[in-house]
């Protein structure tokens, strides 16, 4: 593994951030859970995500559809048949790999040839087997193939074979969108790189229901605005995310057009989000599987038609992942392992720390917890010096230290440290709240 993800892994751990699942047995593969400070973070970037697509746009609602649908939908939307990853495998060291990371010509590779990346042999690779990546489950107590279902591999389609009701019922109007976050699960052949390729994770996925002819436009609008997003909402370094457009070989089966958002991982530029043009393939999919009619009704031109799709579709734990990577920072200088979290993500806002544990200031520490603590996730710390109190909470991306002293005693300030700059200045303790609020917006 990559060194700075091996130290990323290693804070995570130490700090609540990310824990390997079922630990306790020896873990299980490519699975994880967030701990009492991920938690928060992850819930502050799907918040951010939601309140820009869902409040700043007037014209998309919300959506929370179940993660087991209809066996049907999936062989409509074809993940039955086309949802799968080229597998080979290494027969001296039983390594296993997805055929595309040796090119995307995989096709054409003679496999008799290639090196194992692992134990470096040569000539005992496999030719590339197709594997399904959903996972199947059975519905009822009777496992006849009658009850198989899938867990959902996205949430899309849960949009979209519930995009006439949500039209209906918010009386919506072309363009509109539905926006959803939750579960998805895919069984990925070969799970690397901590949390960014997982066999649960989260996504948040945004369709926009376009006339045809207006797609081009829509499609160009919105992936201008979820690149936007990165630097302007998350705070995310401008210089290491791009644009990756797909070629024709690497579109999916229901894309026109597709692009990734790409960031540079320690381990390399890798896909955050895509923004893909799906044109009218999936609500004509379940037109005809589904035998209803989905197509939406111009009230103005009186004309009916099947809307074109543009999706957003972004990975909550690559996001999160995201954030990490860019924020973690090793202050040699000072000793010292930052994560430099904007103020709006960060789990925890503000330490508040008596100098001492005596003469009243612990009792007005607390008073000031109790005044931010109805706003935002703020702690009390009295443990230890003052200089680990603030390390410690430098390791949690905190972003403001805020120390009672025997001056607070006096004239009703304190300090408040900047975890970055380690710069302290001296403010009234009625003015935290204000002071905080404007480092968030
Ligand atoms: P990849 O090529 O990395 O497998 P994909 O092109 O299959 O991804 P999409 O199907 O477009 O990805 O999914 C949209 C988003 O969902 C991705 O941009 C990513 O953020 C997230 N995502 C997809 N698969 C995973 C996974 N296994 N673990 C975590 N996030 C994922």
């Amino acid at each position: 593994m990559n060194q700075t993800i091996e130290k990323l892994v290693s804070l995570c751990k130490r700090r609540g951030i990310i824990f390997q699942s079922s630990e306790i047995y020896g873990g299980f593969g490519a699975v994880y859970d967030y701990g009492p400070l991920g938690i928060e973070l992850k819930n502050n970037i799907s918040q951010l995500w939601w309140k820009e697509m869902t409040q700043v746009h007037e014209n998309i609602v919300g959506l929370d559809s179940a993660i087991l649908m209809h066996p049907k939908i999936w062989e409509a939307s074809g993940h039955v048949n086309a949802f799968h990853d080229p597998l080979v495998d290494c027969k001296q060291c039983n390594s296993r790999y997805r055929a595309d990371e040796f090119g995307d010509d995989y096709d054409s590779i003679e496999w008799d040839t290639i090196k194992c990346p692992k134990c470096g042999t040569t000539g005992k690779m496999t030719e590339p087997r197709q594997f399904n990546l959903m996972f199947k489950t059975h519905v009822g107590p009777v496992e006849d193939s009658g009850a198989v279902t899938y867990l959902r591999p996205e949430t899309a389609q849960g949009i979209y074979v519930n995009y006439q009701l949500v039209q209906g019922a918010m009386r919506m109007k072309i363009p509109f969108g539905i926006a959803q976050i939750g579960k998805a699960f895919r069984n990925e052949i070969v799970a690397r790189n901590f949390i960014f390729r997982t066999r649960e994770f989260e996504q948040m996925e945004m369709q926009y229901f376009v006339k045809p002819g207006t797609d081009d436009e829509f499609m160009k609008e919105w992936k201008e605005k979820r690149f936007r997003f990165y630097p302007n909402k998350l705070g995310v370094d401008e210089s290491k995310i791009r644009f990756h457009e797909h070629g024709k070989t690497e579109l999916a089966h229901y894309a026109k057009e597709a692009w990734d958002i790409e960031y540079e991982f320690p381990f390399g530029w890798s896909e955050i989000e895509g923004i893909h043009n799906r044109t009218d393939f999936d609500l004509s999919q379940h037109e005809t599987f589904s035998g209803k009619k989905l197509q939406y009704f111009d009230q103005q031109e009186n004309s009916r038609f099947l809307p074109y799709i543009i999706e957003t579709s972004a990975g909550l734990n690559r996001m999160l992942l995201t954030v990490l990577s860019d924020a973690f920072w090793e202050d040699t200088e000072n000793n010292r392992i930052v994560l430099k979290l904007h103020p709006r993500i960060a789990p925890v806002k503000a330490v508040i720390c008596p100098l001492i544990k005596k003469e009243g200031l612990p009792e007005k520490a607390r008073t000031i917890v109790d005044g931010l603590k109805p706003h935002f996730k703020v702690l009390y710390d009295q443990q230890g010096s003052i200089g680990k109190r603030y390390y410690r909470q430098d390791e949690a991306g905190t972003p403001f230290g805020i120390t009672v002293d025997h001056q607070s005693m006096e004239d009703d300030s304190v300090t408040i440290r900047d975890r970055d700059t380690q710069e302290q200045t001296r403010i009234s303790s009625d003015q935290i709240l204000n002071f905080i609020r404007d480092k968030m917006d």
